[in-house]
């Protein structure tokens, strides 16, 4: 099988970043899970599915349908033909994407997808869940931590660059918010996997922590 290195994190601890840069520097393909939750969210909200009720969650999520393509180094999502770009990073998915993505069904989709994608070359892949559910068996598995302030930081000034306008207080209040379901979920929460070696990126610039992780996969 190729090569599947899995960065899991909380939400603005920089796994994206650090994906990124570990796809240019080894040449593979990035793979971002959160965004496929995202997508299932973005969709259950144009059909107007409440995404507080999981029975209805699961029943239209079986339907959406997502084309993965390789196109510039990372494996891209097109619904209906179109990538969904910031569509899926604003303020109003962020406050719903963490409860769509607690209802096992949907996990069970996403992973399967996940799991597919290694047909299309080497992948690290940025999550929640993947060192310890998508790839426990895989000997690539991270896991980035960051003080929460730092994480509000980063994230708003992310946030701000795409039109997103908002506080760091409220930027980190819909961190935390998303953290505690994430962590508190019953089927795949977000956790340190069992045997990953954990990387605290508060300090650390993002080619320190590359550098951590290609002195691991050498
Ligand atoms: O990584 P990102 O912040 O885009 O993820 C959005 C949300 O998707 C997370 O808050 C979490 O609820 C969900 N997620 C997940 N498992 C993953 C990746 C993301 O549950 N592997």
């Amino acid at each position: 099988m190729n090569k599947v290195i899995c960065i899991d994190g909380p939400a603005g601890s920089g796994k994206s970043t650090t994906a990124h840069a570990v796809s240019e520097t080894l040449g593979v393909l990035f793979v971002d899970s959160g965004a496929l939750y995202r997508i299932m969210t973005r969709e259950c909200l144009r059909a107007g599915v409440d995404t507080a009720d999981p029975a209805a969650v699961a029943a239209f999520c079986k339907g959406v349908k997502v084309d993965f393509v390789v196109k510039g180094g990372r494996v891209a999502y097109e619904v209906g033909g179109e990538e969904p770009g910031d569509t899926i990073r604003t303020p109003e998915i962020n406050a719903h994407v963490s409860p769509v993505s607690a209802v096992p069904e949907v996990r069970a989709i996403v992973t399967g997808w996940l799991r597919d994608m290694p047909r299309l070359g080497d992948i690290v892949v940025e999550g929640r869940d993947i060192g310890s559910v998508v790839y426990p068996d895989s000997p690539y598995r991270f896991y980035l931590d960051c003080d929460p302030d730092e994480r509000a930081r980063r994230r708003q000034k992310e946030d701000a660059s795409k039109g997103f306008v908002q506080t760091e207080e409220q930027v980190k209040a819909s961190l935390l918010a998303r953290d505690r379901i994430d962590s508190s979920r019953k089927t795949a929460p977000l956790k340190v996997p069992e045997g990953a070696i954990r990387i605290d990126t508060t300090h650390l610039p993002v080619e320190g922590v590359v550098a951590e992780i290609a002195r691991h996969l050498r």
